[in-house]
């Protein structure tokens, strides 16, 4: 890989599709039940897999969504491609909304587990308690940890012990589990300390922050951010994305995934944000009126110029199109 922008792949989640039965406020793919019901083809699978296989440094994959586990034949066919290309599977990403009771749990983890499931994560957080009540959480993760006889990560355990303070039988607004845990929005920065102020984190979660105009992000490129593969994604059209930086894509699996430099510099954007980072994006975008509240961070000046840059319909790397709807 050495003539590529990309190197070799290391780990990554494969999005089976977009939607979700959340729309949590710090989702950085943007997922929600308003999209489309698409999910990845049988032949962008089968080209993911192979592709998968042969990265030379990959240590191993998980499935994901949006909400994966909303479509389990899906699901089902994408461990099978898994095996079929000898990918390791190292878990699957749930938010375990659809746990209606520990029996559910059982039920549904044993059946993927027969399909060649190892492992789980389940995720705990104020943003998914909004749409799912503690219980549901609690009961997908005991039964997981029966099937997976303990391969379960609670994403965070920190996170769920807080959550289980709240009404186990209820969801929570934002600002109502703020109030009762005594959070204000630095507080809950630093309680969800993984999350990116990017997607739509930088849209919902800002109020009270430090903000900075864009001009302070002169100079600051994103090169490594966009060269890192160590949490790649790939989306249900076969899209790369690198770092963490949804929306922006210069590679596909029916293409190839380590194109060159030289290819790279069709990419304007991508070129551009390599090289000078977002404020470069702003010198090509005379129409953008920088917010003169400011920005908590540049990947959050970043997403309202690729919104804007959008609009033109002239970037094909800025794709999927649904993310900027
Ligand atoms: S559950 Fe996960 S994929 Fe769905 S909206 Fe929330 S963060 Fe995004
Ligand atoms: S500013 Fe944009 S390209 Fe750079 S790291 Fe953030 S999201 Fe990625």
């Amino acid at each position: 890989m050495a003539d590529s922008p990309i190197p070799d792949l290391i780990s990554g989640g494969i999005m089976l599709s977009y939607r979700c039965n959340n729309a949590c406020r710090h989702c950085l793919y943007r997922c929600s039940p308003k999209h489309e019901n698409r999910w990845m083809s049988d032949a962008t699978m089968d080209k993911v897999f192979s592709s998968m296989s042969s990265e030379q440094q990959l240590r191993g994959v998980h499935l994901a969504g949006g909400e994966a586990t909303l479509n389990m034949p899906v699901l089902k066919k994408a461990l099978k491609y898994a095996q079929k290309h000898n990918v390791p599977v190292d878990y699957l990403e749930t938010n375990c909304g659809w746990c209606d009771s520990f029996e559910t749990g059982l039920n549904t983890f044993t059946e993927l587990k027969d399909a060649g499931l190892e492992a789980v994560l389940i995720s705990a957080s104020l943003f998914h308690n909004e749409f799912i009540p503690f219980c549901r959480t609690r009961d997908g993760i005991e039964a997981a940890l029966h099937v997976f006889e303990g391969r379960v990560i609670i994403w965070t355990q920190e996170i769920f012990s807080q959550l289980s303070r709240l009404d186990h039988n209820r969801t929570h607004t934002l600002p109502e589990s703020m109030k009762i845990l005594d959070l204000d929005y630095n507080g809950v920065w630093k309680m969800h300390s993984y999350l990116t102020p990017a997607g739509r984190a930088a849209e919902t979660l800002t109020e009270g922050l430090r903000k900075y105009p864009a001009e302070n992000f002169r100079g600051d490129n994103c090169r490594s951010c966009l060269g890192s593969t160590g949490h790649f994604h790939i989306d249900p059209h076969g899209n790369l994305y690198t770092g963490h930086c949804p929306g922006l894509s210069i590679a596909n699996v029916n293409e190839d995934l380590h194109p060159s430099v030289q290819n790279m510099y069709k990419h304007k954007l991508y070129r551009i944000l390599q090289e000078k980072g977002p404020v470069g994006l702003q010198e090509i975008c005379p129409e953008f009126r920088a917010d003169k509240n400011g920005y908590i961070h540049k990947c959050h000046l970043c997403l309202e110029l690729r919104k804007e840059l959008f609009r033109l319909n002239k970037y094909a790397e800025l794709t999927p199109p649904e993310y900027y709807l």
